[in-house]
């Protein structure tokens, strides 16, 4: 038998598949991770070689051969390859769609490597001296290139002009080529502050030349970024490139501007911002080793690096890293993985760590190292709860708070802080008369009033209409706004603070502009209240803010999703740690009708560790991850039963052959049971452990598979959920 080339190939089927060399390709050219054109069906598509193998399950005469090589070199590093395998298992999701996370779109597509660089061809090596004696300028060129390849940058720079390069290249004398990156640049363009004894401690704990899994605990302000910086630092010098992975798109341009404060090296940012071509060459740059720190949202943690030597997560329980559609992987895990194979440390870092990475600290997988000073004098805020029951409210807000709110801004001339997680007027409309209220034709939600554009909205689906004048039922015209969002806050707040208010949330800034200049006015200084969503939890920081006010504990404290406690513990945690970065006495004030729940008592030490000990605490009650693990199997169609009934058969399908210590519950209807015009099942599984947990995920797809496809049903597993609703 020939040899036998194993490719991931783009489509949605769970395995790999054989072909045989192109006719005109040596075998021995060929190696895991380049490129090849092959015929499936009656389409071309890109793939990528994972293997080359001496046989096959299939008779050589039923293998295609595929039509063209692409890549002479392996675009896809090894270790990025077994990732890619990694996951697709871990995932139980299509390997060809998991490579296709490996390479940016116009590699997918099939575009060639761009070839930034000239080199001389066989005949301009063997070209006689003199021989160029009456055309200077080409001789100059050739001459430039005798000595090494040279990008067309550098040979403009030195005058050789494009008319040039073309007369050379109609000689067959150069060709273009793919330039090797130099040794990296480790220098630094400032020094960086002395260390704190935790923070040297947390730096030189770190072994750079093997894997090993660290988290890095610090309270906001407590100077988790130069720790990152620092080791950095170190990696550079060892000639190697450090990944650093961040949750938001729109934390790239703060970070990436005091990461190249401090770096000569070039940075390739990564993110779903960017443009094709850019994307590209920001890839290229990794992968050539041009590029000394790789930066980017979570699809970067895919990207090949040449040397790779520190991979860092910032904000690592942040809920962006976890992808919700499609291949639904976690970056933070992956980078995990990634680690072990590339033999390199991982370092995450965070104020309020992740309860599966708390409890790996706890198992001694993970070494923790924690931050609990703050360089300088930045005292951390005291916090305090505002009983809301039987309280008058304004505009959401307690006499208390307001009081607080006027205090800061009117009369000391600070800023402050208001959190509200709802966007919109309001979150229901409602007839005075009859009690109709707005629903969306398309989910089993309730429209959102967003009163300033006069139009009613789902934020679960695309819907939207109008704001009715009258009620479609009664006709009366007597309608009411209930419950309170961002937008009605702010209106509120004007009339009642003579004071600028600035509004955070995902509708009032839609472009990155209106981000950076909200945080210009911020560092500014002067005297307003900051109001909004969770928006403003994402890292940024507001130096001149003294008081925080929490408007609605209560909308997560009590969510349908048994992370909620977690996510209310964390999102308190990081927005207190925005306030008084630079005056001590900062203040937090949170708005609850549970002012005993003994979450707000350990909150208001400051403690984290002790805090996150007592969620681990009620999770383990409840068996819920990450104390065991969770897989869902969701299932949905436009039909209100089929999903239900997809999930009855496999279930009876499966139940057979699952291990006994893994649990199925369902299938339920979802929180939301329709979304967007389909009706959503869940059957969740309960193991005891990764590998139990693994093996029941391949069962139940293989039992989905089994069932064969039905019109009209999607269905996927996901491991590992973020969300459950
Ligand atoms: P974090 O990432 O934990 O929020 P940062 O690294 O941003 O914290 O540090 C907070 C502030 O403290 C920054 O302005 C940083 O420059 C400063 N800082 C950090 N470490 C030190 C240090 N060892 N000495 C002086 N200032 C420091
Ligand atoms: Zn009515
Ligand atoms: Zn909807």
């Amino acid at each position: 038998m020939p040899a036998v080339l194993r490719l991931a190939v783009p489509v949605p089927l769970r395995r790999l598949f054989d072909y045989t060399p192109p006719d005109d390709v040596n075998p021995r050219d060929l190696r895991p991770g380049q490129r090849l054109r092959v015929p499936f069906g009656s389409r071309e598509l890109t793939a990528v070689l994972t293997d080359i193998a001496d046989s096959s399950e299939f008779d050589a005469d039923q293998l295609r051969p595929a039509s063209a090589l692409l890549d002479q070199a392996p675009l896809v590093s090894e270790s990025v390859q077994q990732l890619c395998l990694w996951a697709a298992n871990h995932y139980q999701h299509p390997v060809g769609d998991v490579f296709s996370a490996a390479l940016p779109k116009l590699l997918r597509e099939g575009r060639d490597l761009p070839q930034d660089g000239w080199r001389l061809t066989t005949r301009g090596l063997g070209l006689a001296d003199g021989a160029l004696a009456r055309a200077r300028s080409q001789a100059k060129a050739i001459a430039l290139l005798q000595a090494a390849p040279r990008s067309g940058t550098d040979l403009a720079d030195a005058g050789v002009s494009a008319a040039v390069l073309r007369e050379l290249v109609r000689k067959d004398l150069i060709e273009r080529c793919t330039l090797e990156a130099g040794p990296l640049d480790p220098s630094t363009r400032e020094a960086g502050p002395v260390l704190l004894a935790e923070q040297s401690a947390a730096v030189d704990a770190v072994n750079l030349g093997r894997f090993g899994c660290h988290l890095l605990q610090g309270i906001t302000g407590s100077g988790k970024t130069e720790v990152y910086l620092q080791l950095i630092a170190r990696c550079l010098a060892e000639g190697r490139q450090a990944l650093v992975l961040i949750p938001e798109i729109g934390l790239t341009p703060q970070t990436v501007a005091r990461f190249e404060a401090r770096f000569q090296t070039s940075i390739a940012v990564l993110h779903s911002g960017l443009g094709d071509g850019q994307r590209l060459a920001a890839w290229q740059a990794a992968r050539s080793g041009q590029a000394g720190i790789v930066m980017g949202t979570r699809s970067a943690v895919f990207t090949t690096l040449a040397h790779p030597g520190l991979i860092v997560v910032d904000e690592e329980h942040d809920g962006s890293y976890k992808q919700q559609d499609g291949f639904r992987y976690a970056a933070r895990d992956v980078a995990v993985k990634r680690a072990q194979l590339e033999g390199c440390p991982v370092v995450l870092g965070s104020a309020t760590p992740s309860l599966e990475s708390l409890l790996n600290a706890h198992r001694g997988r993970y070494q923790v190292h924690h931050l609990n000073e703050r360089p300088g004098s930045a005292a951390l805020p005291r916090l305090e709860t505002i009983d809301l029951r039987r309280q008058p409210l304004q505009g959401g807000m307690t006499e208390t708070l307001l009081g607080a709110l006027r205090q800061t801004v009117q009369i000391d001339g600070h800023q402050a802080l208001l959190f509200l997680n709802r966007r919109g007027y309001a979150p229901t409309l409602q007839c005075h008369s009859c009690g109709w209220v707005a629903d969306c034709d398309h989910c089993d939600a309730r429209m959102t009033v967003h009163l300033r554009d006069r139009r009613l909205r789902c934020h679960h689906c695309t819907a939207q209409r109008p704001l009715p004048g009258q009620c479609p039922d009664c006709g009366s015209s007597s309608l009411l706004t209930r419950g309170l969002g961002t937008e009605q806050a702010e209106e509120q707040l004007r009339q009642l603070l003579p004071c600028p208010v600035h509004r955070v949330d995902s509708d009032a800034l839609r472009t990155r502009e209106a981000m950076s200049s909200l945080l210009d006015i911020a560092r500014a200084g002067e005297p307003c209240v900051i109001l909004g969503t969770q928006m403003l939890t994402k890292g940024h920081h507001f130096p001149a803010v003294q008081l925080v006010g929490v408007m609605d504990a209560d909308a997560l404290l009590y969510s349908a999703d048994f992370r909620g406690e977690e996510r209310m513990a964390q999102l308190i945690t990081q927005v207190s740690g925005r306030a008084g970065r630079e005056r001590s006495g900062g203040r937090v004030l949170i708005q609850t009708h549970y002012p005993d729940d003994p979450l707000f008592a350990a909150l208001q030490r400051n403690d984290y560790s002790a805090l996150g000990a007592a969620l681990l605490q009620r999770r383990q009650a409840t068996g819920m991850p990450p104390f065991g693990q969770l897989l869902l199997l969701r299932a949905d169609a436009r039909d209100e039963r089929l999903g239900e009934q997809f999930l009855v058969s496999l279930k009876k399908q499966v139940l057979p052959t699952l291990d006994p210590a893994c649990r199925l519950l369902g299938p339920l209807p979802s929180a939301m049971p329709r979304r967007a015009g389909r009706f959503r099942w869940q059957l969740w599984c309960m193991a005891p452990s990764r590998s139990t947990a693994h093996r029941a995920a391949q069962q139940l797809v293989q039992a989905g598979e089994a069932l064969g496809p039905r019109r009209d049903l999607g269905w996927f597993v996901d491991v590992d959920p973020q969300d459950v609703l």
